[in-house]
């Protein structure tokens, strides 16, 4: 039940799905609802983000953990340092072992509030990711991932600081790292270009956010830091107010970004969710990226 087993032995490629915690009992329903639709497609594993607040980090806390007792899924927790003393951090990690979470995403987080303010790390607790992913590793037999920026974290100087930075958490015990969101195929592949220069053979895995609505072109971009190229804009703004239209033009440019990746010898997509199904299940059909079916038990001739 450890991702990178699961992405070792993939002989063809795969991907995984990410959720954000429920806000309350109805968003829970709809978390299990795509959980469930997205079980049978077998992907390599599932993740759930850790936020700020105590509410939302007890929600990925608690369906984490019904995951890895009630699910065929491989379960990874995203987990971060903000507000956590070091002593809180070893009790949700030992906490997600004893229920069977045994891979972790090791992350700084965001000042909460306002992501680009200034960054204060709780008195006893940590100030860097590398810290969290050699806090982890000191903890037992994790599979550790990390977050990557195609376009260099928002706080990074340039690319070559940020790539030396990334790494350092990679060598400090990572076992892969997954990209920010990202626009052009390229944008990723010289990240995988800059990590390997530097010496690593880390795994990268591509995040992919099925582009339905202008919404999640929006917080594509948001997320990405960066700004997105004219020829995507042009095909998509148009369509804002034709939601159908705008739905289908969207996942073609995704397919495409992905079949890009896939041609480059991309083992893995991780697809963002929010929380719904359909438009993963698309895309991973589409792709061709279903697990084939167990071939029938055939029984000798008599
Ligand atoms: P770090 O790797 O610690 O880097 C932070 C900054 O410090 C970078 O600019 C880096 O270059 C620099 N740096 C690193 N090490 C050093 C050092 N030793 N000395 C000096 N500078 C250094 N946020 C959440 O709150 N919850 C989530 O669940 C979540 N999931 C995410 C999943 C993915 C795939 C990604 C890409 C991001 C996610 N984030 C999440 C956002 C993330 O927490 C923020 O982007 C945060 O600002 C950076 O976290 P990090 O782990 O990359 O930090």
């Amino acid at each position: 039940r450890r991702v990178v087993d699961r992405l070792g032995n993939a002989h063809r490629p795969t991907f995984s799905v990410e959720f954000f915690p429920p806000r309350d009992e109805q968003d829970e329903a709809v978390l299990w609802r795509s959980i469930r639709e997205l079980e049978p497609l077998d992907p390599a594993y599932m993740s759930i983000t850790y936020g700020a607040g105590g509410s939302s980090r007890e929600g990925t806390i608690r369906n984490i953990a019904r995951v890895a007792t009630d699910t065929t899924l491989v379960p990874m927790a995203h987990l971060t340092a903000v507000d956590h003393s070091v002593a809180e951090l070893r009790n949700v990690i030992g906490h997600f072992a004893a229920v069977g979470v045994h891979n972790i995403l090791a992350l700084r987080g965001d000042p909460p509030g306002d992501p680009m303010g200034d960054w204060v790390a709780h008195p006893q607790g940590l100030n860097y990711a590398e810290e969290l992913v050699r806090l982890i590793r000191e903890l037992g037999d994790f599979c550790v991932g990390v977050s990557a920026f195609p376009y260099g974290h928002p706080r990074s100087a340039d690319l070559d600081i940020d790539t030396t930075y990334l790494v350092r958490k990679l060598r400090a015990g990572a076992d892969f790292a997954i990209a920010q969101l990202f626009f052009e195929a390229e944008d990723f592949l010289r990240l995988r270009d800059r990590v390997a220069s530097a010496g690593s053979d880390a795994l990268l895995l591509p995040g992919i956010m099925p582009l339905t609505t202008p919404k999640t072109l929006r917080k594509t971009i948001e997320l990405s830091g960066a700004t997105p190229p004219r020829w995507l804009t042009d095909r998509l703004e148009p369509l804002s107010g034709d939601a159908k239209a705008f739905r289908a033009a969207g996942l073609d440019v995704v397919t495409e970004l992905c079949e890009r990746l896939l041609d480059e010898g991309v083992p893995e997509l991780h697809f963002y969710t929010f929380n719904r199904s359909k438009a993963t299940r698309e895309l991973v059909d589409r792709l061709g990226l279903r697990s084939p079916a167990p071939p029938l038990a055939v029984s000798a001739p008599s």
